[in-house]
């Protein structure tokens, strides 16, 4: 959806274009989006992979799940962990909420590291280095880059975590313009007039999308079934 929108937006056809989609919520993930296909996302056999999350530990050092076994055994809070919960603890206790302790909520992570909670700042900081390098890898994974999206919770929001995101991205030809990124919410165009390549926030409808699909779905099959038929 919002890939097309992009397209609408600059006013050029989507298969000239190198698009990174980044979809900051609760989940969050990366999509390259080259000339009309998903040719690379950061989610990878689950969603597991890829960027941190709310609860999600992210791409993460699988030999870790040997010292979560021996520090949870040493705490005494498990005599055996099975692969379930270490798995229910990367997905369901890490990320924003494991690293910071306080929240997976950004509003709470950026409201307690203004209060000074450095976990709370070292959760922010975190996510945003994963979301700079991940947009690195697109271009890579594209040849290029010709825009950048920003889209769902914290992606249409947080003026403040974009921002921090584009920080050092300026050598991919993306220049954020401070003022049209104080924003919230609607489909506009955040980098500067000047800027060789486009960021634009753009606010989701994955629903739209779905609703789409399976209409063109249910009449391919219509139609297949109808020339079955008249074969017969
Ligand atoms: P989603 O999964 O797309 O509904 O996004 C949920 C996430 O967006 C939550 O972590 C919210 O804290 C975050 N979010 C919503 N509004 C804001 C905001 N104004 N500033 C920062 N984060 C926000």
């Amino acid at each position: 959806y919002v890939s097309q929108r992009a397209a609408d937006m600059l006013g050029r056809p989507i298969e000239e274009l190198r698009i990174a989609t980044c979809h900051l919520g609760n989940g969050a993930s990366t999509c390259s989006v080259k000339f009309g296909k998903s040719i690379d996302t950061s989610m990878g056999f689950t969603p597991q992979d890829g960027l941190p999350m709310g609860t999600r530990a992210g791409a993460i050092d699988a030999a870790i799940t040997e010292y979560i076994v021996d520090q949870r055994e040493f705490l005494a809070e498990h005599e055996h962990m099975d692969a379930h919960e270490v798995i229910n603890i990367l997905n369901k206790k890490s990320g924003m909420l494991g690293i910071s302790g306080v929240s997976s909520d950004f509003r709470d992570l950026e409201a307690a590291a203004a209060e000074g909670n450095e976990r709370a700042q070292l959760a922010i900081d975190v996510f945003c280095y994963k979301v700079t390098k991940r947009i690195g890898s697109c271009a890579a994974a594209m040849g290029g880059l010709d825009a950048v999206v920003f889209t769902a919770g914290v992606g249409e929001n947080s003026a403040s975590l974009r921002a921090k995101i584009m920080e050092g991205l300026e050598f991919l030809g993306l220049k954020l313009d401070p003022e049209k990124n104080n924003v919230r919410g609607k489909e506009t165009i955040i980098s500067t007039d000047d800027s060789p390549n486009k960021i634009l926030l753009i606010p989701t409808n994955e629903e739209l999308v779905i609703a789409l699909d399976t209409a063109r779905l249910v009449r391919e099959y219509e139609n297949a079934a109808a020339a079955s038929d008249d074969e017969q």
